[in-house]
């Protein structure tokens, strides 16, 4: 974990939020890298769930929603942890963590148990009353939930289908630690699917299949993900099944994303509290009825948590140290990476610049290219390779006469020599 914590720092891939100032915790940014990771990651979901299916719509939704909604949730009586504080050091401590009445941290003496509710809170408009109150959105499930009728209307849609969205959640989560694992500004990748009553079981396998392959295909290593069925008495408040897929972090196997059978049980609720009608009619069988939901719920800061750990490699080549990043060339933040041998050669930079410019904005490659002379060669490769960049281009003196320049592989380490003109043809093939 120290490992993958002090690349994402070094590397610019995540740093603490207001840093100069100490940092807040549980709050995260996502430098230059980390955040060509994750838009990668969000086009890659967004990409398998929305384009490669026909049965699935996007929505984006606002994070501030009415507070009825939250009522209908569930979430203003029930989203809780149940916590004790420490008298003396005044750490706070979720109560199935703490074994004893003793402090685990110094030992103190603690407090009663207490229920804390996780939303954070805020007000709108000019005066902070009751009246005012709202939330920052605990889950993006309820934008959904909300616009149900709104999305099967305006998009002419028959059970069953989808709707997808990806966005910021807020919790004030009390546990913290283990990078961004568990932050209190977050953000999820949530598809609600719904489906007629009775065929919702079936439905519910086939997505907990369905996402645990995604993780799969995108380069997880089957040997670092299961499926963790809930017991009963685990179950949430709102759900009849749910399956984690946890992956086997650092600190342990931990979910990554949770899907659960939510049953009629939201879409029930908010017709009770707002009075509208949400039921589907069925124009073929001529019956109404709610529809019945599966939801698959990521995480997208724990995904990539969970790329960069599983992609992390330590080697031995020709006696040094490598450190790689094996990702999958989808996720990599930048795709290719143009090397010029030595670089106070105007002739050898004017025509990697050359090449970098054919090759940035290249829609086949889907991501950032870059120039980098900065360092010896040797280094730039390093370089290179700790943050995952599974091509570079190397341009010598060689080049010039032969008009070719090298191509290295980031795993094999295998290169191809390839003429200028169809160095674009050959990334595009790879990137395929
Ligand atoms: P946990 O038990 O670990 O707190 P949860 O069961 O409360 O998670 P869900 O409510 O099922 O989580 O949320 C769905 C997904 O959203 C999780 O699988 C996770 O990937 C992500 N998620 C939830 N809370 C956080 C958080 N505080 N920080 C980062 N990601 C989160």
């Amino acid at each position: 974990m120290e490992k993958i914590v002090s690349l994402c720092k070094r590397r610019g891939f995540i740093f603490q939020s207001s840093e100069i100032y100490g940092g807040l915790a549980s709050t995260w940014d996502y430098g230059s890298l980390g955040a060509e990771l994750k838009r990668n990651l969000k086009n890659a979901w967004w990409t398998s769930n929305v384009y490669e299916r026909a049965d699935i719509e996007g929505l984006d939704a606002s994070i501030l929603m009415r507070p009825e909604t939250w009522m209908a949730s569930g979430h203003v009586t029930s989203f809780e942890d149940t916590l004790v504080d420490c008298r003396s050091c005044k750490k706070r401590f979720k109560v199935e963590h703490v074994t004893g009445k003793k402090c685990p941290e110094c030992g103190g003496e603690l407090t009663d148990a207490r229920q804390f509710n996780l939303m954070l809170k805020t007000h709108l408009g000019p005066v902070e009353d009751t009246g005012s109150l709202t939330y920052l959105r605990p889950e993006t499930a309820q934008g959904i939930f909300v616009n149900f009728q709104n999305v099967l209307t305006s998009m002419r849609r028959r059970l069953p289908f989808g709707i997808a969205q990806i966005g910021k959640s807020f919790r004030n989560e009390v546990t913290t630690g283990n990078l961004t694992f568990r932050s209190r500004e977050f953000e999820q990748m949530e598809i609600e699917f719904f489906v007629k009553p009775g065929t919702d079981e079936e439905w519910y396998e086939k997505w907990v299949n369905e996402r645990f392959e995604w993780y799969i295909k995108l380069g997880i290593k089957k040997e670092n993900l299961r499926k963790r069925r809930h017991e009963k008495s685990e179950l949430a408040h709102y759900a009849k099944a749910c399956t984690d897929i946890e992956y086997k972090f650092p600190f342990g196997w931990s979910e990554l994303e949770g899907i659960a059978n939510r049953t009629d049980f939201d879409l029930k609720q908010h017709i009770r509290l707002s009075g509208k009608d949400l039921q589907y009619f069925d124009d073929e069988t001529k019956e109404k009825y709610i529809p019945y939901v599966i939801e698959p719920s990521g995480g997208v800061d724990r995904s990539i948590l969970a790329f960069l750990t599983d992609s992390y490699k330590e080697e031995e080549v020709k006696g040094e140290k490598r450190v790689s990043l094996a990702i999958h060339k989808k996720l990599a933040p930048i795709k290719v990476a143009i090397l010029p041998l030595l670089r106070n050669r105007p002739d050898i930079v004017a025509l990697a610049k050359t090449i970098l410019n054919d090759l940035k904005g290249c829609p086949a490659l889907g991501g950032k290219v870059m120039y980098d002379d900065t360092a010896g060669i040797g280094r730039l490769y390093r370089r290179q390779d700790e943050i995952g960049t599974p091509f570079c281009i190397t341009v010598d003196v060689d080049s010039l006469s032969d008009k070719k320049v090298t191509v290295r592989d980031r795993d094999s380490m295998k290169q191809d020599r390839v003429a200028v003109e169809k160095v674009k043809e050959y990334l595009e093939e790879k990137f395929n």
